[in-house]
C-alpha cells in the first residue's frame, strides 16, 4: 500500500471495541448511541423502501433532503443556501470532509486542523497528497482552547485549507464567537478556505450555542459546511451527511464525490429530510438526556478523584486520573478495561503526536441511562480500589504494551 497511508493500520476504535468484546467491559470508547432515533425517521425510511425509493438517488442527493437542509441552516443560523447548487448530500460527514479536502488541496498544499482531532482528517489529507499542519488545543482553566499565536504560526504560504470541528471531538469544546473570529480573520487574511465539521451542531449543553463559522462576517463565501444525520438522530449507521457552501466550492466537492461513492442511501435520505423538518422535540429530548448522562459521569468521576474537563457539547468527556496514579491514559484504559469493566479511548490516539494529551482519556456518554449509570458505578469502584503496583499487578496479563494510533 502507498505511503503514508500504509502506516495507518487498524484504528484505535476497532482495537478498543475488540477489547470491550474480549473483556465484557461496557464500551464507552466508540461514540455511537445504543438507542434508536425519532419515530418519524424510522417510519419514513420504512415507507420509502416500501414505496420504491430503492435505486440511485441523484448525485446531489434527493430534492426533499436538500431542501430540508437549506431550510434548517437558514432557520437555525441565518445562512442561506440554494438547495440545487449549494448543497450536496454525502455518505456521512466523513465522505463530505474527505471529498472537500481532496477537492481543495493537493501535493504541495498544507491543510490545518486542530489537534487533537477526528481520526479521519490526517488520512484524508494524506489521500489528497497534501501536508497536515496542526494547531494545538490545550486546557485553559479546565476548558480546551487554542492560542491565536499558535494559529498564526501554523499558517504558511502553502496553507490552503483549515478544518474546523465545532462542537469539538474529543475535547467537548464549542468554539465561541471570539474563537471563531480569530479563525475567520486568519482565513480572510491568508485566503484560506474553511471546512467546518459540524456533526454535533445540535448537541450542546447548558445553553451554550453552536455558532457556524460560515455565519461570521466574510466567511460564507469561503466555507464548506459539513454535517450529518448520524449524531443528531441516533443513526450513525446510516451515513447520511451533507456539504453546503458557495456554488463553485460545492461543485468541486461534487466532482470528487461523484467518483468516491457517486450517491448512497436513497430511503435514508428521504427519512432524514422528514426528521430534519420535525427536529425540535426530538433534539430537546436528546440534549436533555445527554446532559443528564454527562452530569452523572462527571459527578462519579470528580467524586472519586478524577479530573474532568469542560464538556460544552458532543458525546464525549475528556478526563484524566493523574491524581490517582495514572499519568498515562493508555495504561489507564487497559486497566479500566481489564479491572474496571469499562472501555474508554486514550486521547493520545487522537493527537498528531501521541506524547501530547498522554494522560487523557475520552469517555463517550451517549448511551442509555442504565448503561451510563452502571458504567459510572464501575468507574467509582475502580478508583476506590487502591491501585496495584509492580510486577504482575495487572490481573489479566495480556501482553499489550502499545496501542496503534488511530491515524
Ligand atoms: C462521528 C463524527 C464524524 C462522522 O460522521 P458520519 O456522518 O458518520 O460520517 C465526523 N466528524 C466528527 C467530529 C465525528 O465525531
Amino acid at each position: 500500500m502507498r505511503e503514508p497511508l500504509a502506516a495507518l493500520g487498524t484504528s484505535v476504535f476497532a482495537e478498543m471495541t475488540a477489547l470491550a468484546q474480549r473483556t465484557g467491559a461496557i464500551n464507552l470508547g466508540q461514540g455511537f448511541p445504543d438507542t434508536d432515533g425519532p419515530e418519524v425517521l424510522l417510519r419514513v425510511a420504512a415507507e420509502a423502501m416500501r414505496s420504491g425509493h430503492n435505486q440511485y438517488p441523484p448525485l446531489n442527493g434527493v430534492a426533499p433532503l436538500r431542501e430540508a437542509i437549506a431550510e434548517q441552516r437558514l432557520a437555525d443560523y441565518g445562512t442561506g443556501y440554494d438547495p440545487d447548487a449549494e448543497v450536496v448530500v454525502t455518505a456521512g460527514a466523513t465522505e463530505g470532509v474527505t471529498a472537500a479536502i481532496c477537492a481543495l488541496a493537493g501535493p504541495g498544499d498544507e491543510v490545518l486542523y486542530f489537534d487533537p482531532g477526528y481520526d479521519s482528517y490526517p488520512p484524508a489529507i494524506a489521500l489528497a497528497g497534501a501536508t497536515p499542519r496542526t494547531v494545538p488545543l490545550r486546557p485553559v482553566d479546565g476548558r480546551f482552547t487554542f492560542d491565536p499565536a499558535d494559529l498564526a504560526a501554523a499558517i504558511g504560504p502553502r496553507t490552503r485549507v483549515i478544518v474546523v470541528n465545532t462542537p469539538h471531538n474529543p475535547t467537548g469544546t464549542v468554539f465561541t464567537r471570539a474563537e471563531l473570529d480569530h479563525i475567520a480573520w486568519a482565513c480572510l487574511r491568508h485566503g484560506l478556505v474553511a471546512i467546518t465539521d459540524e456533526v454535533y451542531e445540535h448537541l450542546t449543553y447548558d445553553g451554550v450555542a453552536h455558532v457556524p463559522l460560515a455565519s461570521r462576517p466574510g466567511m460564507s463565501e469561503r466555507t464548506l459546511v459539513v454535517s450529518s444525520a448520524g449524531k443528531a438522530f441516533n443513526a450513525t449507521g446510516w451515513k447520511v451527511g451533507w456539504v453546503c457552501g458557495p456554488e463553485h466550492l460545492v461543485r468541486a466537492v461534487r466532482t470528487v464525490k461523484q467518483y468516491l461513492t457517486f450517491a448512497s442511501g436513497t430511503p435514508f435520505q428521504h427519512a432524514v429530510a422528514a426528521a430534519l423538518r420535525e427536529r425540535d422535540d426530538w433534539l430537546a429530548t436528546l440534549t436533555a438526556r445527554l446532559t443528564t448522562a454527562r452530569d452523572l459521569m462527571v459527578d462519579a468521576l470528580t467524586g472519586s478523584g478524577w479530573r474532568c474537563y469542560a464538556c460544552e457539547g458532543t458525546y464525549f468527556l475528556q478526563a484524566d486520573a493523574v491524581e490517582l496514579g495514572y499519568p498515562d491514559g493508555t495504561e489507564l484504559c487497559l486497566d479500566l478495561a481489564y479491572r474496571g469493566g469499562v472501555v474508554a479511548i486514550p486521547s493520545a490516539a487522537l493527537h498528531a503526536d501521541p506524547r501530547d494529551g498522554a494522560e487523557l482519556v475520552r469517555i463517550a456518554f451517549c448511551k442509555a441511562p442504565e448503561v451510563v449509570e452502571t458504567a459510572a458505578q464501575r468507574l467509582v469502584s475502580f478508583t476506590t480500589v487502591p491501585r496495584l503496583r509492580g510486577k504482575g499487578a495487572r490481573p489479566c496479563p495480556e501482553p499489550r504494551t502499545h496501542l496503534p494510533r488511530s491515524a
